[in-house]
């Protein structure tokens, strides 16, 4: 534990160092849960974005993105049912006075459970070795049989007092498993109380005609009410997606995990439209394709699992998340849901206007059931920069912070180095900016030797460094270093734009999704 603690504390001051992420008006010592976006974190995070829109969007024929504003008619969230039913529920410690998210403190009971498991499996691994059959010792190991089945029963039971809103039974499960305070380790609870995470606000400059709104606290419901605007402006055929990226607030209980839950965050979403009876089908291709963009980043198998949900949200009939390893463990990075026709429903009941569609080869009107995938852009950046930060070992005994983001992700994709700052290299190093800035984002740098500028930049994530130096003057060359591999290749300077290209073109990356 100690030393994931310290792993994610890098994480944050490297962050902070490299100009990725500062807390949000830090003169006035920062506001709780809420970040800006540094130099280097804003290209980082346009970037990610568009590698999901270009996924989402540019390469599917029957997807198209929209940018619905962030204030709606707050009937919107009277239909989507979360005045009555987006809480979370609360519960406080009376001696520590801090504040959890019973539900959370549940499952990270259970994550133990699940460490113990995992710790099992380590240890068999290494006594059987190659003939180790995971599979095999998870279903017949009596320990870790009963392991899985406390977790399972735990997690049933916490799914199911919350389905019937039995929030006494919830605190009763707390006590029974002995959950103590992580902060205090005092076991004093309060009850568990319900909170809606909404974030009122109001529009209009006279008291008396101010309206009640809400900050939207899903970017879906955008989706949903522009349905049948896009579906007729853009002539959809059923079936069909709408996707959008925006900004999204919750008023979040515990907000303790940088960027992983913020109050202020940035949502990417897409609700793909199809025949009722369908649903089940266009959820399991959702999953695997969505899988399968997280792995054409190349962030490692390992790294990602499914959680399929016990308890499922109102407008559910099946969902699951994609799980990643953060530094603190396996948690939620998106989610695939099959919403069923829950909101374009409740938006006809609550809007009186109908939100059909004439299936032309059905000849018949219905709602559409929907599928969404939802991931969160802070939390996509947080697994990308936390999972390539490194501290690599080199053969001269030294040490190296290297950040190794995808290529296709990393903010600056090269650094252009005159060798010293005399002699006309710095012009040679200008002219070639000159070239690149139009394709890619390049830097200059000449300050300090160029050893120090190479560690500053592997640090910074770039891919490469362009060194000039005076044999360049002669003969047109220039080395160009690999931040991954630190090798070094001289290469004439108008080879420098396609070596480049190479690695960080966008197609290249997505074409791994097959
Ligand atoms: P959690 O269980 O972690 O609170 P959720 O199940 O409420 O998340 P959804 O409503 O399904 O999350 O939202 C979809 C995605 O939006 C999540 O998978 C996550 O990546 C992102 N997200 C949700 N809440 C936050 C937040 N407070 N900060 C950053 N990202 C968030």
């Amino acid at each position: 534990m100690a030393k994931q603690e310290d792993d994610f504390k890098k994480v944050i001051s490297h962050a902070k160092e490299y100009g990725y992420v500062f807390q949000s008006s830090e003169i006035y010592d920062g506001l709780s849960a809420v970040y800006d976006y540094a130099q280097n974190g804003a290209e980082l995070k346009k970037n990610i974005r568009e590698y999901w829109w270009k996924a989402m969007v540019n390469l599917n024929e029957n997807i198209v993105g929209i940018d619905a504003a962030i204030f709606m008619h707050p009937t919107t969230w009277k239909a989507s049912g979360h005045v009555d039913a987006f809480n979370d529920p609360l519960i406080d410690n009376k001696d520590s006075k801090k504040r959890y998210r019973a539900d959370v403190l549940i499952e990270d009971y259970v994550a133990k459970i699940e460490a113990k498991i995992e710790k099992e499996v380590a240890k068999a691994s290494k006594r059987f070795g190659d003939t180790f059959d995971k599979k095999q010792f998870l279903a017949t190991n009596q320990r870790v049989v009963e392991y899985q089945e406390k977790a399972d029963a735990i997690l049933k039971r916490m799914g199911k007092s919350l389905e019937n809103e039995d929030l006494a039974d919830v605190k009763s499960l707390i006590e029974e498993l002995d959950i103590a305070c992580p902060m205090s380790g005092s076991k004093n609870w309060t009850d568990v109380k319900q909170f809606n995470l909404m974030f009122g606000t109001k529009l209009g400059a006279s008291a008396e005609s101010a309206m009640d709104l809400y900050l939207r606290p899903e970017t879906a419901q955008g989706i949903f009410v522009n349905f049948l605007n896009v579906q007729k402006t853009g002539r959809m055929k059923i079936p069909f997606g709408i996707a959008q990226t925006g900004k999204a607030f919750r008023n979040e209980i515990v907000a303790r995990q940088f960027i992983f839950r913020m109050r202020e965050f940035e949502q990417m979403e897409m609700q793909f439209f199809i025949r009722p009876g369908t649903q089940k089908e266009w959820y399991e291709k959702w999953k695997e394709n969505r899988l399968k963009w997280h792995l054409s980043l190349g962030m490692g198998e390992e790294n990602y699992r499914f959680h399929d949900h016990e308890k499922l949200a109102h407008y559910a009939d099946a969902a699951a998340d994609i799980e990643f390893r953060f530094p603190f463990g396996f948690k939620e990075l998106e989610g695939i849901h099959s919403r069923t026709d829950f909101d374009l429903s409740q938006h006809e009941k609550f809007s009186g206007k109908k939100l059909q569609y004439f299936d032309p080869e059905l000849k018949e009107s219905y709602v559409p059931y929907v599928v969404e995938t939802s991931i969160g852009l802070d939390r996509m950046f947080l697994a990308v920069f936390s999972n390539s930060l490194q501290e690599e070992e080199l053969e001269n005994n030294t040490t190296r912070t290297v950040l190794k983001l995808p290529a296709v992700l990393a903010p600056t994709k090269a650094a252009v180095l005159p060798l010293v700052k005399k002699d006309g290299l710095p012009d040679v190093a200008h002219k070639i900016i000159e070239d690149l800035k139009w394709d890619f984002n390049v830097i200059y740098d000449e300050k300090d030797a160029v050893g120090r500028r190479y560690r500053r930049q592997d640090a910074a994530g770039t891919p490469f460094c362009i060194t000039v130096d005076h044999q360049s003057l002669e003969d047109q060359t220039v080395t160009i270093r690999h931040r991954d591999t630190m090798e070094q290749h001289r290469v004439a300077i108008s080879e420098v734009k396609s070596i480049i290209h190479k690695e960080v073109d966008m197609r290249s990356w997505l074409q791994r999704m097959g």
